[in-house]
């Protein structure tokens, strides 16, 4: 079997497109996305069609779009970009994202957006948070998204931080971050996903049109420090 896996799309259709072609590339079995379709981007309706037949569980933003939580813990220009996405989607979008899960366990996969113990709001940063959210899931391998930061980690070697091309092989019960596709915050500006096959996990980085992205934002009158982000890859 052979799995791409992402996460934190936030309605950049631009830089979907350009990671689902380099994946056309390769034989993938399955798409597994860790929630956060939706959020901060100016292209909420494209980014769920063209993920409708992936595996995807719900992350905050999803949520938030369609009133399913509080949003009041959301910073402002978070809140601002939730308003303008559920003013903007379908109603069908809506229905779907209402489906999607806040968790997926499987014999060998988990997965979640935020972390195997608290699926939809516990950012995973540090080894202390990690090491406690192991008994959490059952499964050799957890993904999560959420902190748009890759990573691996397992409890003999901790947290391993991942640079495009780097490869880890998944003997241990691990934890996998796989970034972000629609904004990056590690420093590095390029649209983030990974490729499972034979336990081995390979992260990848690819260009975008980001300037592209950033025009339609301010069409939108979407929040300028969220616009500027995208460039910053922070
Ligand atoms: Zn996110």
């Amino acid at each position: 079997m052979k799995y791409a896996i992402f996460s934190d799309v936030h309605s950049n259709i631009d830089a979907l497109e350009v990671v689902l072609s380099e994946l056309a590339k390769e034989k993938i079995d399955k798409y597994i996305c860790c929630g956060d379709i939706v959020g901060y981007g100016p292209n909420p309706n494209e980014c769920i069609d063209r993920l409708k037949n992936a595996i995807i569980v719900a992350g905050n933003h999803d949520r938030a779009a369609i009133g399913m939580m509080d949003i009041s813990q959301f910073n402002e220009r978070a809140k601002a970009a939730i308003q303008w996405t559920s003013s903007n989607i379908t109603e069908e979008n809506k229905s779907f994202l209402a489906s999607l899960p806040e968790k997926i366990e499987g014999e060998n996969l988990t997965l979640v957006h935020g972390s195997p113990r608290d699926p939809i709001n516990e950012y995973l940063l540090d080894m202390f948070s990690m090491s406690d959210n192991m008994e959490f899931f059952t499964s050799q391998i957890c993904f999560v998204g959420h902190s748009h930061h890759p990573f691996v980690y397992s409890n003999k070697v901790g947290i391993v931080k991942v640079q495009s091309g780097d490869t880890a092989p998944l003997a241990d019960k691990t934890i996998i971050n796989v970034g972000s596709v629609g904004q990056p915050r590690d420093g590095d500006n390029r649209a983030c996903y990974t490729i499972l096959e034979d336990d081995r996990i390979k992260f990848f980085r690819c260009e975008y049109d980001i300037e592209s992205v950033q025009e339609k934002m301010r069409q939108q009158n979407l929040p300028e420090s969220l616009i500027l982000r995208l460039a910053k890859g922070k």
